[in-house]
């Protein structure tokens, strides 16, 4: 497939990849999937001072994690035929690129000191001149002399600006045409003096190299395309079709960052959102099918995805709507299905927003399987569960005196009420929702009590708690032997109580 569509994702491992980095990744690998072509994952090391720790892992994690599987680059096993897939594995190619342009007279090595490009900045800024390289070395040493001072001499090698050239304009495929006056670029450093090059060398000779169709990339960079055209010009080189995707906005309109809330994809994941949730959710961000349609597959991602659609507008992250977004996802999972999902959350130490420390770990599968379903309808995160489930692994419940009677009941009564309805539940053969329904239900009446009033005593009872998943299928769950002891229990606790009260 000589002609097929070969697009890349290009990270710097500078740090942890946030939503608008994988934007992009997801952009590219839906357009590449959608056309049949090759998903290429390139990783841009060369600037070893920006280098972090553990960047690499998170970025080859968070596309794991969200199915971007690609076709050719680091650790898949696959390999591919125009690696090494990190740059800084590739810099015979750069140098060769550079001594290619030396020779042509299309760049030049400096050796100015920064001391020296810093006092030029600020004449510069003195004398209200536009900023840039003033071209010391190119004017004032022939070529020969700067080939021997740089057999000897630290220096950078800068490309040469044809500023005398009209104007260069980049064709992009979401904004049109872009001039940029080539009078206006300085002459930026291609090869940096440790003999690593530049993001805009390696990144053309890369693209390039690797056969690149089209690079979409983040809007940020548009800035930087007229350099690169001038780059492919200067190599004899036909540049790719050029996409630059709409910034990401938070609500206020400003560019996302921190100050919106988590950025960090992998945080998406460790806060339980669902991979297919936040996926669906970055697809909107700046490609739309129609002015309605907010829910797709994967599958339907890749059917309907094309760059005719992709907006040049800023596109708002609203984690908001991705909340919403990640319920519906939730309620949509069979049930063993959201309680495998759940297991890693429920099993996080206590700390990190798990269980107790105090229930035993590993936690039971199949009693996940039985409680998934109840807080399924009203779970939007999956790390919202352990809260929501922990009276489940506890011991049982030990309800206050207080909490035992709802509101506008004197504790004798709620204590009769707890009383009977243990009495009642004692005869009840099978212990089933549905049973415990039946039992329950018409006893509010035979009581004179609310219905509420009556269920919020058994509910505190029960599980300790005013609020839980719905009452019966909590208790069915919480099983016959648990229930009758707590239902005790509360009525010896509210005993006391009253007693308390009453001498009071
Ligand atoms: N390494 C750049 C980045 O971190 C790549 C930009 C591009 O795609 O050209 O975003």
């Amino acid at each position: 497939m000589a002609d097929g569509v070969r697009v890349r994702f290009a990270p710097s491992p500078t740090g942890e990849p946030h939503v608008g980095n994988i934007r992009t990744a997801l952009f590219n690998w839906l357009f590449a999937r959608h056309a049949g072509g090759a998903f290429v994952l390139r990783i841009e090391d060369t600037d070893q001072e920006r280098k972090v720790e553990g960047a690499l892992e998170s970025i080859l994690e968070s596309l794991r994690w969200l199915g971007l599987d690609w076709d050719e680059g680091p650790e898949n096993g696959k390999g591919g035929a125009y690696g090494p897939y990190f740059q800084s594995e590739r810099l015979g190619l750069y140098r060769e690129t550079v001594d290619a342009l030396l020779s042509a007279g299309d760049a030049y090595q400096c050796f100015c000191s920064p001391e020296r490009l810093d006092a030029m900045r600020k004449e510069q800024q003195r004398n209200q001149q536009p900023p840039g390289y003033d071209r010391h070395c190119l004017s004032h040493m022939t070529a020969g002399e700067r080939d021997r001072r740089a057999a000897a001499e630290a220096h950078v090698v800068r490309f040469r600006i044809p500023r005398e050239s009209g104007a260069v304009v980049v064709d992009d495929f979401i904004r049109g045409d872009v001039p940029y006056d080539p009078a206006l670029l300085d002459d930026f450093v291609i090869l940096k003096s440790d003999g690593f090059p530049t993001y805009h060398l390696a990144n053309v000779v890369d693209d390039h190299h690797m056969r690149i169709t089209h690079v979409m990339r983040a809007e940020e960079w548009l800035p930087s395309t007229p350099r690169h055209l001038l780059l492919y010009r200067a190599l004899g080189w036909t540049p790719p079709v050029f996409v630059h995707l709409p910034m990401i906005l938070g609500p206020d309109r400003a560019k996302l960052s921190k100050r919106h809330g988590a950025t960090s994809t992998l945080a998406y994941r460790d806060e339980g959102y669902l991979p297919e949730a936040l996926t669906n959710f970055m697809a909107l961000l700046g490609w739309s099918l129609d002015d309605h349609t907010e829910i797709f597959s994967r599958e339907e991602l890749v059917e309907c995805f094309d760059l005719e659609r992709v907006g040049k507008a800023g596109a708002i992250f609203n984690v908001e709507k991705l909340t919403w977004m990640n319920g519906l996802y939730i309620r949509q999972l069979p049930a063993v299905e959201l309680a495998e999902r759940l297991l890693p959350f429920l099993e996080r130490p206590e700390g990190a927003g798990g269980l107790p420390d105090s229930v035993a770990r590993p936690i039971d599968r199949e009693y996940v399987a039985t409680l998934a379903p109840l807080i399924q309808e009203r779970l939007k995160r999956l790390d919202e569960a352990p809260d929501l489930l922990s009276f489940f692994f506890e011991g049982m419940a030990s309800p206050t005196g207080e909490a035992l009677v709802p509101k506008g009941v004197a504790p004798q009564r709620s204590a009769a009420a707890l009383a009977a309805a243990a009495d009642r539940l004692n005869g009840i053969a099978s212990w089933r929702e549905d049973a415990l329904e039946a039992a329950l239900r018409p006893m509010a009446e035979e009581l004179d009590l609310k219905t509420g009033q009556f269920f919020s005593a058994v509910r505190a009872a029960v599980t300790g708690r005013s609020v839980s998943p719905p009452l019966f299928a909590t208790m069915a769950a919480l099983g016959r032997e648990r229930c009758m002891q707590a239902l005790h229990k509360a009525v010896e606790t509210l005993e006391k109580h009253a007693d308390g009260v009453s001498h009071a």
